[in-house]
């Protein structure tokens, strides 16, 4: 098709909202998909993303489509994640773009994640078509959303689309809108070609399997192009479209959408936000907006069984082979023995990985036990030499006598909740360190309240808690803006009188009290009684702040039950050796793995 039929368009919504269910609805009825090979919800490709119900990894699909006034057109849906940690992602395929559906649940309205997604998508220009879903709910309110969406975003809502997904409502006049009310791509051919990575992706057989917008130019099966940010050079294998199994192809022109494989090892060599152009007549300048994500949260992953620890190695290296993101290095620890220091870039994406880990096991049939340290978020501090290192490891921070100061990330953290809740969520943003910078009326039931937080606040249990004291109805996005030098302190944990490394946090001097004091008693409540007395301790410094003690057996376990009935005993025997599993020796100490994360439970 030529240029003036092709559309190149996402859909944004706010999770469960219904974007992966209009995105079936539009492949279904222009035929790209037929019913019977309907997966529930398609675009949402692996096992994970169906069992979570998100989308974690994009998914292009071409569909052709014959318009109201007679012509065939090419539309080529790029599927978004659906998350804060993937931003990035998101900024790169929005700009793939001319237009975006933004999608908002009409028994719901405008929520923090339509907003972030809406002004990344107003940041790269996009033409935005309103979809009102879920209009056959009962409690579907379309004109007080409407008003929202008319008075928060500022968006014409005088031919709104309502729709519903689920009922198969309103798709044909979403297709018409997306032909007639988003433009076309610029027709850019002659250019030297610059093309856009927006997702790539790991294949066995291909190699990295590259998604990408032709932005200006053309290119060809064959052709050597460059990745202008990696310097990296290859010959393209095969290239092709998404409809929405690969289809391959000889060229694809300015405008189109596509993918790529050229036996590319892994995806550190094919970056997402990359530009491709060809090494004959290569492009002035790459496009604008590449970034080396860098990981937000890092936490430890150790084998409870050192023998196992090859088998993480290689199941870590095989991950990032499709994770730029995932970043790893061997820790060593006295306490843990040998593992892993992982980042990523938030607590989903360290979720994912583990999940991914576990799937990698369960395939190949190996047991790989895995104890997971608390994740932290990155630290700076600055050295009495001047040097300022980088902190993934509150064991990593070098001696107080030794530092200037330590530094954190912030973000912007924005709350939209029904204005009943605001004084809840202010209180809760003000106990956790938050800095008030505004609220805004977005309506008059609903609010937005900004502040500026430390990031280390909102990746432990922020969101459960903003959902507990919104009774579910708030919602929040935020953004990394800089670090910021406070008053923070290395909080240490003594187990048995030996320093416990793993346990260790970096908190502000403030609240050092009340965190040493809330994680030894919940230390206390999770480590389970040992033959002897166990004290905890946290210390600052020298100066011990705070301390329990775990009480020793009173008697053996299996007293109780001699002369009595062999199963139970057996049972009991059972339920010891379950409770063994994920554990970890810290000294003469066993160490459960809930342990490791009580430093989030204590809010
Ligand atoms: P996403 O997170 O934005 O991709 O949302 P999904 O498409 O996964 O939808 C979230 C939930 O809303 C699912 O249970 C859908 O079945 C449901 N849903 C989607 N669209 C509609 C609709 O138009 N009406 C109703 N009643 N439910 C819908
Ligand atoms: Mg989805």
């Amino acid at each position: 098709v030529p240029v003036d039929r092709i559309r190149n368009f996402c859909i944004i919504a706010h999770i469960d909202h219904g974007k992966s269910t209009l995105a079936d609805q539009l492949l279904l009825k222009t035929g790209t998909v037929a019913a019977r090979d309907m997966i529930d919800q398609f675009m949402d490709s692996n096992d994970i993303e169906r069992e979570r119900g998100i989308t974690i990894k994009l998914n292009t699909a071409r569909m052709k489509y014959t318009a109201q006034d007679g012509q065939l057109y090419a539309l080529n849906l790029i599927d978004t994640p659906g998350h804060v940690d993937f931003t990035y992602e998101v900024s790169r395929s929005l700009s793939s773009c001319e237009g975006a559906l933004l999608v908002v649940d009409a028994s719901q309205g405008v929520e923090a994640q339509t907003l972030a997604n809406v002004w990344l998508a107003l940041e790269n220009d996009l033409e935005i078509v309103p979809v009102l879903n879920k209009i056959d709910l009962p409690g579907a309110e379309p004109e007080r959303v409407i008003r929202e969406i008319e008075e928060i975003i500022g968006l014409d809502c005088s031919n709104i689309i309502r729709a519903s997904a689920k009922m198969g409502l309103g798709i044909e006049e979403t297709l018409e809108a997306v032909v007639q009310r988003i433009p076309p791509p610029n027709n850019t051919v002659k250019d030297p070609l610059r093309a856009l990575i927006f997702d790539s992706y790991y294949d066995a057989y291909r190699g990295v399997v590259c998604q990408f917008r032709v932005v200006d130019g053309q290119v060809a099966k064959g052709d050597t192009v460059v990745m202008m940010n990696t310097g990296k050079e290859y010959t393209l294998d095969e290239i092709g479209v998404l409809a929405p199994v690969k289809t391959p192809v000889d060229t694809l022109y300015a405008g189109e959408v596509g993918y790529l494989a050229a036996q590319i090892k892994s995806v550190l060599d094919a970056r997402v936000g990359d530009t491709v152009t060809l090494k004959k007549n290569p492009a002035a300048d790459a496009l604008e907006g590449y970034e080396d994500v860098q990981p937000m949260v890092y936490c430890g992953l150790f084998p409870t069984d050192a023998d196992d620890y090859q088998d993480l190695r290689e199941a870590l290296g095989k991950l990032q082979l499709n994770d730029a993101a995932l970043k790893f290095e061997p820790e060593v620890n006295n306490a843990m023995g040998f593992g892993f220091r992982c980042g990523f870039l938030g607590l989903l994406h360290m979720e994912i990985v583990q999940m991914e880990i576990v799937q990698e096991r369960l395939e190949r049939e190996y047991n790989l036990d895995l104890v997971t340290t608390a994740p932290t978020v990155v630290y700076k501090t600055l050295t009495n030499t001047g040097e300022e290192l980088t902190v993934n490891s509150p064991g990593d921070l070098p001696e107080a006598t030794k530092r200037q100061n330590i530094s954190e990330p912030y973000v912007r953290l924005e709350m939209v909740t029904p204005t009943e809740y605001v004084g809840n969520l202010m209180e809760l943003a003000n106990n956790r360190r938050g800095e008030f910078v505004e609220m805004k009326y977005l309506t008059d039931s609903r609010t937005t309240l900004v502040f500026n937080i430390p990031l280390a606040e909102v990746v432990t249990d922020y969101f459960d808690q903003l959902k507990s004291r919104s009774k579910g109805y708030a919602s929040m996005e935020y953004k990394i803006t800089g670090y910021r030098v406070n008053e923070l302190v290395l909080l240490e944990i003594k187990i048995n009188g030996e320093p416990a490394e793993p346990l260790s946090v970096i908190c502000h001097r403030d609240h050092a009290y009340r965190t040493g004091k809330a994680l030894c008693a919940k230390l206390k409540e999770l480590i389970p009684r040992q033959m002897f007395r166990v004290p905890i301790q946290a210390c600052i410094g020298a100066k011990v702040i705070a301390s329990e003690a775990i009480a020793p057996y009173r008697k053996d376990v299996l007293a109780k039950c001699y002369g009595g009935d062999i199963s139970r005993k057996k049972k009991l025997l059972q339920k010891q050796a379950d409770g063994k599993k994920r554990m970890k020796q810290l000294g003469k100490v066993e160490v459960p793995q809930a342990a490791f994360m009580a430093v989030l439970k204590i809010n």
